[in-house]
């Protein structure tokens, strides 16, 4: 819109009335350059990125058969029959999946931002907490700063925009060169977080969900927590819309100590953000686990991470299935517009397994009585599909050790082991299966001997069920702006020496237990935690000797050595959010339509890292994506491989570690800080002095790089039993040395060839580069002040 100028004379103003329409946010001033960027719109950030962590395939076929040109054989230097090549196809697959992760999570949003709409009005004010910068994304993406939920209609109109536009370029006969497709897949992942964002701060205003709240209330977690005696509703997904009816039925009719209502992965967050009174089972892995435990009367699907045989399971077990959203339905009939009592009365009878039902009303009171008729029958009739005591030893006697299922497992478990063991009534090795079992039942197809092996895993598990109780702090929304203000400083300068962000799924590598010991680990060494998601459950599922878990040891504001749960899936936008907001609270960026400049602050001076590391999803290889462009390094668990991407740097290539020095223009070569921006760790062990190492920037000042320097050779030779290679590529003085090793460590500098003065205890030559603490790095030419010829 063009702005048109121009003045207006009312004479004798008295009884006039003047109606300015809508100043939306749309008319806001913009200030940066690149407010809502077309598909190539940040190529050439893209590119900065590209070109110094190089995109590295790892794909799982050299074939394509994306179209009828194919099967194509794309090995070697072949090209398909459309001209693609392996990397190209690696790239296209690698964006496809960004889009897919993208589009769940922004289909979520324009779910949630429709009804909101319906039910609040367009007007309805945005409240997020203490901020003045309430949505960080927007501003930097949109160029907006949106005031009430209805502002985010445009923003979600970009986002749908550009995603087909995405999606039109994976056709065949559309883009070629897998740089630009990395780029687009760059595009996806960023418009990723601005759908989370919309979503979560709509949810947060409407709902009344903690807002900014360090002090959120906890939270009870775990497959003991229920009393499985009562009837109990289960709601599984990721849309708090409909369990936000059941819950208001119940409390309206009194009815939380007579049902109990649990969730099943990030519905099971907002659940807890909505009304406290609902409680948590766990991630998605817990899935199969509880239906078949039986322990369900009702089972309540929104969307995302429901698994696609929940019916088929819940069928067997008498459990009606309640589906209220559109994207999920399982070829059940819609029966949205019939009486409350009608549809009872089929699930009861079991006439219909499960029933869609779009009208929250109806959902809200239909959940609460069909679980009230369900509980005692069900109960009654004990229905479970676990085995008996007697069918137990039976089923165990059958192995015959021929390790089918061994090789099917995707964590490669030794459950001929645990068979052989429980034949004679050892069942601890089963015990320590079931934290590590991702609940895929892959397994039961593949025993040979018929054996549901997921079922005897869970029922020589029922002890450590039983006692499986945690506690996890509800999911606080974003990061308020005085808490960035406090903490911005000893982020920027390293003093605190970085923010880890665990994210993501539980696909573990070894089991949950590991989340828990890295966080615990982490936030000894003052670090600052972020969680959200199915991490934060499983952050909160263990305790210490006194029986208390890491939320209840540790605080919950944005300082070090502090433990933050962000909330569900989509709350992921906050961590991403919050580097924002020490770019603009703490140094003064202009957010606004200014991505470029924003990602290339945060890249070279806000040590944050997010950890997948149970990953699983395309949802968490679009976060992972997004926090790329927004120059945030993540980690994956090894089962990160299979997303069959990697941005990797190259310390040895010199000259893609050269950077701009703002004040000047002049090229620094710098250390290789962040090494990497997306990366797999193998094992616990290679991830913990990783996540430190990932946390050093070129900004850093000598106090703040000795502590991370410290944390790195301290991790290093606890977790790896060696000094790290390279950690004197980081030495720029004697200062960045840890003060307790720093005569060890400078000795070994001399034997490196660095020339010492011992007397002043000094490094004379050696280094890289000096310290500097009026440094500006960049990796943007046009904002350095002056460009050196
Ligand atoms: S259900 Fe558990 S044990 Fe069975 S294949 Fe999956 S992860 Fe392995
Ligand atoms: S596949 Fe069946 S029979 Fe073979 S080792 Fe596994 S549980 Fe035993």
């Amino acid at each position: 819109m063009t702005p048109k100028k121009g003045s207006f004379v009312i004479e004798e103003l008295e009884n006039v009335q003047i109606n300015i329409g809508k100043v939306g946010a749309e008319e806001q001033i913009l200030e940066g350059p690149t407010p809502r960027p077309e598909i190539i719109g940040l190529r050439n950030w893209d590119y900065r990125i590209i070109d110094r962590y190089n995109p590295v395939y790892t794909p799982t076929g050299d074939t394509c058969d994306f179209c009828t040109y194919g099967k194509c054989d794309l090995t070697g230097n072949k090209e398909g029959a459309c001209g693609i090549d392996l990397e190209g196809q690696s790239a296209r697959q690698a964006l496809m999946t960004s889009i897919m992760g993208a589009a769940c999570h922004s289909a979520h949003g324009r779910h949630l931002l429709n009804y909101l709409i319906k039910k609040y009005g367009e007007d309805f004010k945005i409240d997020v907490g203490p901020s003045n910068l309430q949505a960080p994304l927007t501003e930097t993406i949109m160029g907006i700063q949106p005031k009430t939920i209805g502002d985010f209609r445009p923003v979600l109109d970009y986002v749908e925009e550009q995603l087909t536009q995405l999606i039109a370029t994976t056709n065949t006969g559309q883009e070629g060169a897998a740089r630009d497709f990395e780029s687009k897949a760059l595009h996806a992942g960023m418009l990723d977080l601005l759908g989370m964002e919309v979503a979560d701060i709509i949810q947060i205003s409407c709902l009344g969900f903690p807002k900014s709240d360090e002090k959120a209330p906890m939270a009870e977690i775990g497959m003991g927590i229920l009393d499985s005696k009562k009837p109990v509703v289960i709601c599984v997904g990721h849309n708090i819309a409909a369990p936000a009816y059941i819950l208001d039925y119940m409390d309206k009719n009194g009815q939380f100590d007579k049902i109990e209502i649990a969730g099943l992965c990030c519905t099971a967050h907002d659940m807890t953000r909505y009304n406290k009174s609902a409680k948590i089972i766990g991630s998605m892995s817990k899935e199969l686990k509880y239906i078949r435990s039986g322990i369900p009367d009702v089972l309540v699907t929104d969307e995302q991470c429901v698994r696609a045989d929940i019916l088929k399971e819940a069928q067997k077990l008498h459990i009606p299935v309640i589906a209220t959203n559109e994207k999920i339905t399982y070829g059940l009939q819609d029966r949205s517009n019939d009486s409350v009592d009608a549809i009872i009365d089929d699930l009861v009878s079991g006439k219909q397994p499960g029933v869609v039902l779009l009208d929250f009303e109806k959902i809200g009171e239909l959940v609460p009585k069909l679980a009230m008729k369900m509980g005692p029958i069900r109960k009654a009739k004990g229905l479970t599909a676990l085995p008996d005591d007697e069918e137990f030893k039976k089923l165990v006697a059958k192995c015959t050790k021929c390790l089918q299922c061994t090789r099917d497992c995707p964590q490669s478990l030794p459950i001929s082991d645990a068979m052989a063991a429980a034949v004679n009534g050892d069942l601890s090795l089963f015990e320590i299966l079931h934290d590590k079992c991702v609940g895929c039942g892959r397994c039961d197809y593949s025993c040979p001997a018929d054996i549901p092996v997921l079922n005897v895993i869970e029922k020589a598990s029922q002890r450590v069920i039983r006692e499986e109780k945690g506690k996890m702090r509800i999911g606080r929304g974003q990061i308020g702006d005085p808490e960035i203000r406090e903490e911005g400083r000893n982020l920027v300068l390293g003093t605190t020496p970085g923010v880890l962000a665990f994210v993501g799924c539980g696909n573990y590598p070894d089991g949950t237990k590991d989340v828990y010991d890295i966080v615990e680990e982490m936030i000894q060494r003052s670090y600052i935690i972020i969680t959200s998601g199915c991490s934060a459950m499983d952050v909160g599922m263990f305790k210490d000797k006194d029986g208390k878990t890491l939320y209840e040891r540790y605080p919950g504001r944005f300082v070090k050595g502090n433990l933050l749960n962000t909330g569900s899936c989509v709350s992921n936008a906050h961590i991403a959010a919050t580097t924002i907001k020490v770019a603009s609270i703490f140094a003064g960026r202009k957010t606004k339509g200014n991505w470029e400049e924003i990602a290339d602050y945060v890249l070279n001076r806000v040590g944050a890292v997010g950890i997948a590391w149970g990953a699983y999803s395309q949802k968490a290889f679009a976060i992972g994506t997004g926090c790329n462009r927004l120059g945030i390094p993540v980690v994956t668990g090894p089962h990160g491989t299979k997303y069959r991407r990697a941005f990797i740097g190259k310390p040895y290539r010199k000259e893609t570690w050269n950077v701009l020095d703002g004040r000047d223009g002049s090229v620094i070569n710098i250390e290789p800080a962040p090494e990497h921006l997306m990366i797999t760790a193998e094992t616990k062990d290679e991830l913990m002095p990783l996540l430190a190492k990932l946390c050093f920037r070129p900004s850093d000042n000598s106090l703040g790089r000795a502590i991370k320097l410290t944390h790195y050779i301290e991790l290093s030779e606890k977790y790896l039993k060696k000094l790290p290679d390279d950690w004197h590529i980081y030495v720029r003085n004697e200062a960045d040395l840890p003060v307790a090793k720093r005569e060890q460590l400078m000795k070994l500098l001399e034997e490196k060839g660095w020339k010492i003065d011992w007397e002043k205890k000094k490094i004379l030559e050696g280094p890289l580069r000096k310290v500097d603490v009026s440094f500006q790095p960049t990796n943007v030419p046009r904002l350095c002040k002056e460009v050196k010829k």
